[in-house]
């Protein structure tokens, strides 16, 4: 397995890549890898003949009070992770070396990234797609597997590819979870034992919206959501969204909606946590 450290050497690397014909499949992530990472690099594995893995903790796509400094990192155990499911190159940058000191231009959706995350993250999603564009740049893959854990930022991903003509395909994995329910998540890291138990109220109160709506149509979501709502904050969370909309447009939901995106972010003490379910409508 190879690690770059530099921008140049990736890119470098990745043109060879090109020039030989061989497929690149590519995994960007921020690193504290867990099966949930582990399932998108077996997804580009399947696929490709050379995987890329980022990790890189993006500084851009965090507010000055969010949890940058004390975003948990652990690089030996990530590579033993990546040198078990056979990734072939890794590219961990340090911060200074990601970023031209005087970087002066951003990528930003402006549509799907308003509502959920973008309305309590302002300067997230514009970190994302920046940061993911210049990775796509600089990597050059056929194909890039991003999770359906972070269903909005999938779903702004795939509209920058669109919108902007990467030579990309964005493929979305799905959510995996600890047996128990809990969406896996670097962050789960930060809870105490009592707020992980507590925490399963997320995915508890988002499967039974998504068992309601199935079973009696889109006219109970919001009764459904209500409840939802009050089940999470009995279990002690405070609320930052759970909500729901068209998984298409990412607006309230309509007539013609054909699925339901069920979000919800959560803090558990000083944890926020997010998970969904994803609803068809007949
Ligand atoms: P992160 O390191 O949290 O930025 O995540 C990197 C990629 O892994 C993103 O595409 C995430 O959506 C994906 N991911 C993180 N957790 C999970 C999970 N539990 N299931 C599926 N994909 C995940």
């Amino acid at each position: 397995m190879k690690i770059f450290k530099t921008r140049r050497e990736l890119q470098q690397f990745a043109l060879e890549l090109k020039r030989s014909g061989k497929t690149v499949g590519f995994v960007p992530t921020m690193g504290y890898l867990h099966a949930g990472h582990m399932s998108l690099i077996d997804i580009a594995r399947e696929k490709a003949d050379v995987v890329i893995v980022s990790i890189f903790v993006n500084p851009t796509q965090f507010g000055p009070t969010e949890d940058l400094d004390r975003y948990p990192r652990d690089f030996e155990r990530d590579l033993a992770m990546c040198t078990e499911h056979k990734v072939d190159v890794i590219f961990a940058p340090e911060p200074g070396e990601m970023y031209n000191a005087d970087s002066s231009t951003w990528v930003e959706e402006k549509k799907l990234s308003g509502p959920l995350c973008g309305a309590s993250r302002p300067c997230f999603y514009r970190g994302v797609t920046t940061v993911v564009s210049k990775l796509f740049n600089l990597v050059m893959p056929d194909f890039a597997v991003f999770g359906w854990k972070d269903a909005q930022q999938l779903l702004v991903i795939k509209r920058m590819v669109r919108d902007l003509d990467f030579p990309v395909e964005i493929i979305g994995a799905p959510l995996v979870r600890d047996t128990d329910g809990l969406a896996l998540s670097s962050r789960n890291r930060y809870l105490s034992d009592d707020e992980r138990t507590r925490a399963l109220a997320i995915h508890r109160n988002l499967l039974a919206v998504r068992e309601k709506v199935e079973a009696d149509g889109a006219s109970v979501l919001e009764s459904a959501l209500a409840r939802a709502r009050k089940g999470i904050e009995e279990s002690g969370g405070r609320i930052d969204y759970v909500t729901a909309l068209d998984v298409d447009t990412m607006e309230e939901p309509v007539s013609g909606t054909k699925a339901l995106l069920v979000a919800a972010a959560v803090f558990y003490g000083t944890t926020r946590l997010i998970d969904n379910e994803v609803v068809e409508l007949k």
